[in-house]
């Protein structure tokens, strides 16, 4: 399912009420560290209904186990996935395999202008301008596809680099209309090694790039393989930034505390 237009989801969940308390949240959160990543989904997936939770993933191998530790505990989970354009032809066919192996629907969220109406109007922006590339191309689509939901979950871990290493297993956002966003990270305390044993030993479909050098993996033009020794992220925009923005989304909106929720 390709989605460009925006997408109304529903409003309200109450379910989940004490989880905009900053306080509560950062404890429960504190509560969640001994937990593995899937008491942690079982926790998550339970505490807020269906249409309003979902899992993001740009089909790097932390997606992957998230998805298969997900329909585990929920068939139907909500998945979905920005589709910037420019993204290398084994992504696709990875989302193909997921959906076929899980029997899942992944949404994909695509920018307004296809790449071409965009080169037509900017050129090769990723060569000259990769902040406004990705705001673009991932964090507008991004911002749509979490548009009225209560939590997101993502596959960020702390060891990835320093932009994530002070990440919550539970993290308050918010929306841009003052209602609560929290961003559920399961893996936060798994290290690389930890998800390539599970993904190995569940037999979880991973990119083929990943066996060929490359260590995360985004749109082609701005990703490569690493070299021994580098940053798992080196290979995105060359160093030359470790995040595209998309884990920006939400913050500086938190609710306040005590604000209504909707
Ligand atoms: S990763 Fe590169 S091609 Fe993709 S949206 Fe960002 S700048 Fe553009």
């Amino acid at each position: 399912m390709i989605v460009t237009a925006p997408k109304p989801r529903h409003p309200k969940d109450m379910s989940a009420a004490a989880l905009i308390d900053p306080t509560e949240l950062a404890a429960r959160s504190r509560e969640l560290e001994g937990a593995t990543p899937a008491e942690i989904l079982k926790f998550a997936l339970s505490a807020w209904p269906r249409d309003r939770i979902a899992i993001s993933t740009a089909f790097g191998v932390e997606g992957c186990a998230l998805i298969d530790l997900a329909v585990r505990i929920d068939p139907a989970v909500q998945v979905f996935t920005v589709d910037t354009g420019y993204l290398f032809a084994e992504t696709l066919e990875l989302r193909a395999r997921l959906e076929a192996r899980y029997g899942i629907q992944v949404t994909t969220f695509a920018p307004a202008e296809t790449v071409a109406e965009h080169e037509h109007k900017r050129g090769k922006l990723y060569t000259v301008d990769t902040d406004a590339c990705c705001a673009i191309r991932k964090v507008e689509p991004t911002e749509r596809a979490v548009r009225g939901l209560g939590a997101w979950i993502a596959g960020l871990r702390r060891d990835q680099s320093s932009t994530r290493a002070g990440i919550q297993i539970l993290d308050l956002l918010g929306h841009a209309d003052g209602s609560p966003l929290v961003k559920v990270s399961p893996l936060a305390n798994w290290t690389r090694k930890d998800t390539w044993k599970y993904v190995l030993e569940h037999e979880v479909p991973y990119s083929p790039l990943l066996d060929q050098g490359y260590t995360s993996i985004g749109c082609w033009p701005c990703t490569r393989a690493v070299r021994p020794g580098e940053d798992e992220r080196a290979g995105r925009w060359n160093g030359a930034k470790a995040e595209c923005g998309i884990h920006d989304v939400g913050k500086g909106q938190e609710p306040e505390q005590g604000k209504p929720t909707s």
